[in-house]
């Protein structure tokens, strides 16, 4: 029979799994150095909030592993043998494949701050970082938190949360600058302002962590010459593919493992999927690496299926993706740049009283909808993803938003001036939605 071996029990190692077992018989084993059982990472912060235990985000029970015959490794792997086809592990004997896949995530940046090792200085990735805040934060008063993206703002809403003041030190001058339009920024940034004991600080780059005489950061420095106490600082500047331990193999490695869009690498019978992965070809507008939860899931699916012979290629369609700045929730779908594109034309419509903001792109010749970002409105999913594949119009985008709408209470009340804002703008004459409802009834 078979050996499967997966390195990674995240989304993406585990769904692979799970799907391999689902269509075969063959023998699968997952190793990881991490923990034992699959956790949802995306769920860590909850725990240190105290809203749920570290067992309430363990998706199944421990017994279903046996059940499903996926052995469990804990352990570390220190490499591959791509050409015996063996991997060396740091406390278990050397294990044999017949297919790898490699699903080994990300690992938090560092990059090479003086005093970055110090005690009270980490990042947050794993079940360790968390058990490590747990002990780090106790008792603080003030922390600083490094790098303004989605697990800076996890980090600052856990922080708070135990009352520690918030410095948030961000090298840009706008939050999320290098994936959010200045608009949406701007917006984020109002949002947070409101959340007390958080002080945003823009265009400030940490220069260097002070330890006191035990060795634990008492204070850091910015590259402008500020000195801000603190007993805890946060590492939130990005996260790179975790693939350190290959780096001395035959597996060919750029930022990630290269991948084909079957998830294929160079070595024979080996994969790799999740945010380890980086595409040597990128699909349609998506980036080369695909560091998010969902992603990560797809990929595992499609390899489990080319692994029980129905070879498959990595078809993810559009873009999408969701996340949350405190209460304030985020969705995107399809492509809104941080800088528009020649070809595009944007329309943003807000209200602040009900932080709300939508941000719709489209194509300037055409009216082509090509993408859209909402804050504090949920929008479906599936109807944005079918009006990108029917390249609909911006119009027919605005006229059909109501449909699209997870509390269609709100959007009956602001449809008129949504609308009306965008005709005045681009010069258009298209109708709400009611009237032309109203209309058809007249008619019939
Ligand atoms: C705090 C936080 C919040 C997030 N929130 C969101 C969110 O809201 N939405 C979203 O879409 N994404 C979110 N993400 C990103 C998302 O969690 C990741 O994209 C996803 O978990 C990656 O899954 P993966 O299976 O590729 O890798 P991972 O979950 O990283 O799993 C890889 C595993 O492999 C193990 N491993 C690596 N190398 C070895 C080795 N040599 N030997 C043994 N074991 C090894 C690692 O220890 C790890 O356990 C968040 C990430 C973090 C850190």
């Amino acid at each position: 029979m078979q050996h499967i071996v997966i390195i990674g029990n995240g989304i993406a190692g585990v769904t692979a799994a799970r799907h391999i077992r689902k269509k075969s018989d063959k023998n699968i084993t997952i190793i990881s150095s991490e923990s034992k059982y699959f956790f949802s990472r995306t769920a860590l912060m909850y725990v240190y909030m105290g809203h749920m235990r570290f067992e309430d985000i363990q998706p199944y029970e421990n017994h279903f592993w046996q059940k499903n015959r996926i052995d469990l490794i804990e352990d570390y792997v220190e490499n591959v043998d791509f050409e015996s086809k063996t991997l060396k592990l740091a406390q278990t004997p050397p294990i044999h494949y017949d297919k790898l896949i490699l699903a080994t995530g990300s690992k938090p940046n560092k990059f090479g701050w003086k005093g970055q090792d110090y005690h009270g200085v980490q990042g947050l990735y794993s079940k360790k970082d968390l058990d490590l805040m747990e002990m780090n934060t106790r008792g603080i008063k003030e922390a600083v938190l490094v790098g303004g993206g989605l697990i800076g703002v996890e980090m600052a809403e856990m922080l708070l949360s135990r009352g520690i003041d918030v410095k948030f030190l961000i090298r840009e001058a706008t939050f999320w600058g290098n994936a959010l339009p200045k608009e949406d920024s701007h917006f984020v940034t109002q949002h947070l302002r409101k959340h007390h004991g958080l002080t945003l600080m823009f265009e400030e780059e940490l220069d260097e962590i002070i330890p006191d005489e035990s060795k634990r950061a008492k204070a850091i420095k910015t590259k402008s010459g500020k000195t801000i106490p603190c007993q805890f600082v946060g590492l939130a500047a990005g996260v790179s593919p975790n693939v350190d331990f290959l780096k001395k193999s035959a597996l060919e490695l750029d930022r990630g493992i290269l991948v084909e869009q079957d998830l294929s690498t160079n070595q024979k019978d080996v994969y790799a999927i999740g945010d380890c992965a980086q595409f040597r070809k990128t699909i349609n507008d998506r980036g080369p690496l695909e560091q998010v939860w969902y992603t990560g899931r797809m990929m595992g699916e499609t390899v489990a299926q080319t692994i029980c012979g129905n070879h498959l290629e990595y078809k993810p369609g559009h873009w999408f993706n969701s996340a949350k700045f405190f209460d304030l929730e985020y969705q995107t779908y399809g492509r809104v740049w941080a800088k528009p594109k020649e070809h595009e034309s944007r329309f943003v419509w807000k209200n602040d009283e009900k932080e709300v903001l939508l941000h719709f792109v489209f194509d300037k010749e055409t009216n082509v909808f090509i993408g859209v970002n909402t804050f504090g409105l949920r929008l479906r999913h599936e109807l944005f993803d079918q009006w990108l594949n029917e390249k609909r119009s911006i119009q027919y985008v605005l006229q059909n938003l109501k449909s699209a709408n997870f509390d269609p209470e709100f959007y009956t009340s602001f449809e008129k001036e949504i609308v009306e804002a965008f005709n005045q703008e681009f010069d258009d004459s298209i109708e709400v939605s009611s009237k032309k409802w109203w209309r058809k009834l007249l008619n019939q």
